[in-house]
């Protein structure tokens, strides 16, 4: 790819990533990101300043460039980058320009709406345990573009993306793609379920005979995806299937058959939930798929202890237990975490209220939790939803509800931090709420 004049449209951490790697290669880069100088953090001012760049708007400037790359937070209607197609100019995502510049061999992709940093970590670990040098990189941790150069390091590539990314995918093309999963979100963007749909579609899109798709057979949007000519593998946690990867009930394990191999697979031993199987079974297809050894997945599968904020087991004082799930920024994902423990749960609910209703966590609230401790904005449009379904706290702050629920609690209960609400009311972001509810926690240690 020869380029001399690039701009990129955003200048979070994949824009700049980007930026950086154009500029190594001799590109002329141009940033244009539309919030004002006083919404970007001084660290970002710092580096942006670097460049050309325009803060506060998207200039016609954009136009006289070779290259857009766009963030995934850009809208791909903006009517700059309406003229600049009109203009013939090229637009790509930061996916694929890493994708197209990195060289990268042994492609593992993961899209879905929900579990994809869990099965994107867990699979990276697979990989791990097998001994191959592995790159785990995307939506988590370093933005693809930081590698470009350093392909060769790396017998296995692992990366999470959003549909965001694949909507401006191009060449994209990996050796193993899995969409886990697709529920209602995101609709700002895609509109309807088929448009988003359709977006993660789009991982599969470049992939020939030589590749692999994996699906989820007990989601409907995903059973029905075009792979074009890659070989499908299912995964279910539902069904018993001939060929694929699932659950068996009964015995508690993950069989598999895949590429004529089969085989039986423990169940991960310390994510907790039907989800985490599923994501388990998920890993393990585009393992398999990919050449790592089963004995390697086993060990993975017994060794993986969960990624931070997610179900997260803190400490255990005087018999009860604390759980950080404050990557439940919405009712589903308490919902999930409420499926997946069977202790009495002395549950922290609240921060920014997102508008869905808190009416469907009713029934688990009834059966699984003693009290529920409420913080920050939302805390009466909760009330008001939940009704009576347990005895209500008012806490305010995040540290009183840690002390108000373990003066309550007794032996054998938890106190379960899975908010359900956005935590920027009091918070810069979930992992900021999970890391200080862990904090208050262990104070209460000493
Ligand atoms: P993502 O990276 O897609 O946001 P995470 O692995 O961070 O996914 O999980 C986020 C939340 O999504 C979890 O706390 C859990 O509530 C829910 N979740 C995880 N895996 C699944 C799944 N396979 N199906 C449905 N919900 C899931």
């Amino acid at each position: 790819m020869n380029i001399s004049r690039a701009a990129v449209l955003g200048a979070g951490k994949s824009g700049i990533s980007a930026a950086r790697a154009l500029k190594k290669m001799g590109t002329t880069v141009f940033i244009s990101d539309s919030r004002p100088a006083s919404e970007i953090a001084p660290q970002s001012l710092r580096v942006i300043r670097r460049f050309s760049h325009e803060l506060g708007q998207h200039s016609e400037k954009i136009l006289a460039q070779d290259l857009i790359v766009v963030s995934p937070g850009i809208h791909l209607d903006l009517p700059i980058l309406k003229k600049a197609r009109k203009k013939n100019i090229e637009i790509l995502g930061e996916i694929e320009l890493g994708w197209q510049l990195g060289g990268f061999k042994n492609v593992l992709a993961v899209t879905g709406t929900n579990g994809k940093t869990t099965t994107v970590s867990l699979l990276g670990h697979m990989c791990k345990k097998a001994g191959l040098k592995t790159l785990v990189a995307g939506n988590i941790g370093s933005p693809l573009c930081d590698y470009i150069g350093q392909a060769d390091r790396f017998e296995r590539t692992v990366l999470e993306i959003s549909s965001y990314q694949l909507e401006s995918s191009v060449a994209f093309r990996p050796d193993v793609a899995c969409v886990l999963n697709l529920t209602a979100d995101h609709l700002e963007r895609h509109h309807t379920l088929r448009g988003y749909s359709l977006a993660k579609q789009r991982i599969f899109m470049n992939q020939t005979t030589l590749d692999y798709a994996v699906l989820n057979l007990d989601d409907a949007w995903c059973k029905k995806m075009s792979t074009g000519n890659a070989n499908r593998i299912f995964f279910s946690t539902n069904k018993s299937l001939k060929a694929g990867v699932f659950y068996d009930r009964k015995f508690k394990k993950i069989r598999f058959s895949v590429d004529g191999k089969k085989g039986v697979l423990p169940l991960p031993a310390h994510l907790p939930g039907l989800h985490n199987i599923e994501n388990a079974c998920a890993a393990a297809a585009m393992a398999l798929a990919s050449k790592v050894p089963p004995a390697a997945i086993a060990k993975s599968l017994l060794t993986f202890k969960g990624v931070e904020h997610r179900i997260e087991t803190v400490l255990t004082l005087r018999g009860v237990g604390f759980i950080n799930d404050s990557k439940a920024t919405n009712v589903d994902s308490t919902a999930k975490a409420l499926q997946a423990l069977h202790q009495p749960l002395w549950l922290i609910l609240g921060g920014q209220d997102k508008g869905s209703p808190y009416a469907p966590l009713k029934p688990l609230i009834k059966k699984k939790v003693k009290g529920i401790l409420m913080i920050g904005e939302a805390a009466k449009i909760i009330e008001k939803g939940l009704g009576k379904a347990a005895p209500m706290f008012h806490c305010g702050t995040l540290d009183r509800a840690v002390s108000e629920a373990f003066k309550r609690a007794e032996s054998g209960d938890a106190i379960l931090l899975s908010p359900a609400c956005a935590s920027f009311d009091q918070f810069k972001n979930f992992e900021d709420r999970g890391n200080r509810f862990k904090a208050f926690v262990r104070r209460l240690k000493s």
